[in-house]
């Protein structure tokens, strides 16, 4: 059982604003309220679209969200690439530690460069299913569980998945296949300097992977 208290205080001290509900659909209602009249980048995120964040935002926001590309990989490389330079960005973590560290694994990398640079405010969306004792763990879990989980989403053909599908067991074999989605890790260690805010939204429900 991750000790979340523990876990606040950690992204505290390493700089982050954090706001913890009960429900995503909680954290959703608030994110609608506060998020109004910018332009929002979305990064690429399972939770996010469990959230329904886009129908709810889109309304009264400018909304750059490449997961409404509906398989076109042109329009999703166009959307991401708007979604760089926004107000907002929104994404989710593959892991967090009750250190307060944050881990995200991306493949096309318009999830971990929005999080990084071109907006005002960063909102880390992530369900407490995510929280890891270390940083170490947090990195297992982002290499052999959510790695393995998003290449499953995709029915890639990789070894990840195959294993998978032979014995239930989730692996990565750091492979080098094209279709590989696992490119970059990116370890958030503290909030950027440059922007205004970086609000972890800590959700006590399982949400994504
Ligand atoms: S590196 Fe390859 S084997 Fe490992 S999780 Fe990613 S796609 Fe699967």
């Amino acid at each position: 059982m991750a000790d979340i208290n523990k876990t606040i205080k950690s992204l505290e001290y390493n700089g982050y604003t954090v706001k913890r509900f009960d429900s995503a659909e909680a954290a959703a209602e608030w994110l609608d309220e506060v998020i109004d009249g910018a332009v929002v980048g979305f990064g690429d995120s399972k939770t996010i679209i469990k959230m329904e964040l886009y129908r709810r935002l889109h309304s009264h926001n400018k909304c750059y969200d490449p997961n409404q590309s509906r398989g076109n990989e042109d329009v999703f490389h166009e959307l991401g690439r708007r979604a760089m330079v926004c107000d907002v960005f929104l994404t989710s973590v593959n892991a967090m530690s009750e250190t307060g560290e944050m881990v995200n694994i991306d493949g096309t990398g318009n999830r971990v460069a929005g999080s990084l640079f071109g907006h005002k405010v960063i909102y880390f969306i992530v369900g407490t299913n995510k929280i890891e004792p270390s940083l170490d763990a947090a990195r297992e879990r982002a290499r052999n569980y959510a790695g393995p989980m998003n290449a499953l989403k995709y029915d890639l053909p990789t070894p990840c998945v195959a294993h998978y599908k032979q014995t239930g067991e989730y692996k990565c074999f750091d492979c080098n296949c094209p279709e590989r989605i696992c490119n970059a890790e990116v370890i958030y260690r503290k909030r950027m300097s440059y922007l205004d805010d970086a609000i972890v939204v800590l959700i006590d429900e399982e949400l994504g992977f």
